[in-house]
Formats: structure tokens, sequence, C-alpha cells
């Protein structure tokens, strides 16, 4: 008996093996993977990854939109595809075409009846979203985008350890307080998961008279970015109201193609700039580029105080090298407001690692064009540097008390 059991187990655990290698050879051909969050529904979660879904494959993107809202998955509705029926080939699922770069699959497409409430438990939810992943005909694509039901529940948990390494994730919340008070959460569930924040969006962030072009801030506006700021995530961009929007899922073009020139479209295209950027960073971090990493420091160590530090520590280093090269030491100009970013960008620094940081600083880097990466830990410079290097560098909250 106790020999049947221990063979039952072995079989279970090869079989589990084989399936994720399948679902790595699907995911192998899939460039980009990024999670759409929320905290709580309702806030035009599915809405935005649609729109970002079309927008990647508006710029000529091979895209696919998976929908893994279980409970309430909407967007064969937003994309009017409630008719769609699924094709199969043996074991291998075909998802359905929205244009020539957009494919998408739904577990609505799998529903009797739109209605029918769905009742499953969580090893349900793993399987079939492991059947999403590793069944579906996604063929090469650039990117896949996940809308994943609000929370940080079974499917996010799910999708995020199944693709094993996804780019990261993009949180998406209304202005209101509590919804604000949940993207906390996510944010720390992807701090959990080790899975980076791409960045969080503010959708129905005011409303824009199409008129005179004056803003109303119906549910006030901005908590998302100081949010954003406070916890230490690149803030996207604010989504205005836009009534159209329910008009262009009746009729099933994509908002951002068919109402391109709103205001709403606009600030949609705006909010995606980062995510069509992670094209461009990968084929960079891949080839043998150089980089010049700056970090300040006091006593031989990462100083919290950017801006008030003795020295900086300038290293040299190649992308593809996962080590830094070499060190110089170089004392900064008298602290002045606005000198460091140019300092530091007049001497080819690309990267800083930092602990805290204040907004008007991270915003002349930006503008420098030089990465920040901020809440990093006390440590040497060396250390910092290849964890950096090797994706493994932990950060915190903005600390930065001056
Ligand atoms: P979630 O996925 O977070 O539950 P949805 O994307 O389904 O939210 O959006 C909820 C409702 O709000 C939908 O009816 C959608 O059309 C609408 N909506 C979303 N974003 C906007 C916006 N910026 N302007 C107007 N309506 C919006």
């Amino acid at each position: 008996m106790e020999k049947q059991i221990a063979e039952t187990e072995q079989n279970f655990k090869k079989q589990m093996e084989i399936e994720q290698q399948q679902i790595r050879q699907r995911m192998g051909r899939i460039k980009h993977k990024i999670l759409v969050l929320s905290g709580k529904g309702g806030v035009g979660k599915s809405t935005v990854a649609v729109n970002l879904a079309a927008s990647l494959a508006l710029n000529n993107s091979k895209v696919g939109l998976l929908d893994i809202d279980i409970h309430g998955p909407s967007i064969p509705r937003i994309l009017n595809l409630e008719d769609k029926k699924l094709t199969a080939f043996g074991n291998t699922i075909m998802p359905v075409p929205v244009s020539a770069n957009l494919v998408v699959m739904s577990i609505g497409f799998m529903l009797k009846d739109k209605d029918d409430p769905v009742i499953w438990r969580g090893p349900m939810k793993y399987q079939v979203i492991k059947q999403f992943l590793k069944d579906v005909e996604w063929s090469n694509l650039d990117y896949l985008i996940v809308d994943s039901p609000p929370g940080t529940g079974d499917e996010p948990l799910s999708i995020a350890q199944l693709i094993e390494k996804p780019d990261g994730a993009i949180i998406v919340t209304t202005p209101q307080q509590l919804a604000i008070t949940d993207v906390r959460k996510a944010v720390s569930f992807c701090r959990q998961l080790d899975m980076p924040v791409i960045g969080v969006i503010e959708n129905m962030s005011g409303f824009i008279c199409p008129k005179c072009g004056e803003k109303t801030d119906i549910f006030k506006s901005g908590g998302g970015e100081n949010m954003a700021l406070e916890m230490n995530v690149p803030f996207l961009g604010r989504i205005p109201i836009d009534p159209q929007i329910v008009n262009a899922c009746d009729s099933g073009e994509p908002y951002i193609q068919r109402y391109s020139q709103s205001h709403t479209a606009k600030a949609f295209n705006e909010a995606i700039k980062p995510i069509l950027a992670l094209e461009k960073t990968s084929s960079l971090q891949k080839g043998d580029q150089k980089m010049r990493v700056a970090i300040p420091i006091n006593d031989g160590k990462l100083s919290q105080h950017f801006g008030h530090c003795e020295t900086f520590a300038v290293i040299d280093t190649q992308g593809n090298a996962n080590m830094p090269l070499k060190r110089q030491d170089v004392a900064p100009p008298p602290h002045e407001p606005g000198l460091l970013p140019k300092w530091l960008h007049d001497m080819g620094v690309n990267v800083i690692i930092a602990g805290g940081m204040g907004q008007r600083a991270k915003q002349l880097f930006d503008q420098n064009q030089i990465e920040v990466v901020i809440g990093a830990p006390v440590d040497t410079p060396e250390n910092l540097v290849s964890a950096y290097l090797n994706k493994t560098l932990q950060t915190g909250d903005n600390i930065c008390d001056h």
C-alpha cells in the first residue's frame, strides 16, 4: 500500500513537471508578460487591460489578451465578442482574433450562458489558468496582457507563479480613498511575490468637458499619484471619465481606436509609454550595454540622504557582466537644488541606486534619462550593484527626511 502511494505521488510530481515544462515552452515564445491588477472591482481594470492591449497592437506589437477573471469575465463584453465560440485542434485551443495583431482568450468563451455563476474552488481555478497558459496556441507574441480578478486572491497568485517571471504588474485604481487603501495591498502582494510594479494608473480621474475642455474632478484626483509616491512605485497617469467608453463596447472596436482623438484616449496612450519602452529596455539589457551606476555613500555604505552624502561611488559595469567592473569615488558639488542631476548626467551616469529621494529630484533624473532605484538598503556599493545586475535588489519605501 505504501509503495503504491509513493508511486502515485511520484507520478503526480512527474506530471506537474511535464505541465510546467509545457507552460515554459509556450511562455518562452512571448517576450513580455504583464498582469493588470486592482485592489477592488469596478475601477476599470478590464477597460485598462483591453485598451492597453489594443494600443500595443496598434503600435505594431503582436499581443495576446488573457482574461482570468473567472467570476466576472468582462473582456468578451468590452470587445463585443460574446457570441464567439472557441475552436480546438486536439488539445490545442485557438484564441479569438480581434485584429491582425490582437488575439483574446477568456473564461467567458467557455461558459454556456454568460449569466451562469461560476462556483469554482481554488484548485479548479488553478487548473483552468494552467490550461490557458499551456494549451492555448498563443504563438510568438511581443506581449501577453493578463486581466486578473480584483484583489489578491487565488487567480493572480496562480498566474504569477505559473508564468514564473512576469515582467510586472500594472495596478489600476480610482482616486477615492477606499480604492487607494486597497491598492496598497496590491503593491504589497507584488512585493511579496518579487514581481515588479510597472506602475499605477488612476482611472476615472475627473471629467473633461468635450465642448469647453474644462476638467471637473468628480471623485477628487491625485490620490493615486500620492499613494504611488508614498509606496515608491511609478505613477503612469490619470485617465479621465469618458461616457463614450460604453459606446465603444457596443461597437466592438477598442475605445482607444474608435475615439483616438479624445482626451481619455490620449491619456491612455501616455500611460502606456513605459510598457512600450519595455521592449527597448529588454533588448538593451540583453546586449552588452555599458552602465555607469552612482550610489551616494557615507562611511563606505549607501547614504539614506541623497544630496547630503559625503561622496558618490561611481561604478562602471556591463549589462551582461553581472558584477561591478570599476569603481571611483567622487565628491559631489556643493548642495544646491537641481545641481546633482546635471552633474551626474554630465559624468555619464545612467543608473542611480538610492535610499530616499524627493519627488523633484526624481523628476529631474527622469528628464535626464537616468534610471533611479529608490528604497535600496544600507550596504556597500559593490553589493548593491551586484544585486541590481542580478535582479535581486530588495527595495523598500522611499525614506527621505530632507
Ligand atoms: P473592473 O475590471 O475594474 O471591474 P471595468 O473595466 O469592467 O472595471 O469597468 C467598470 C465600468 O466602468 C464599465 O462599465 C466601464 O465601461 C466603465 N469605465 C471604466 N473606465 C472608465 C472611464 N475612464 N470612463 C468612463 N467609464 C469607464
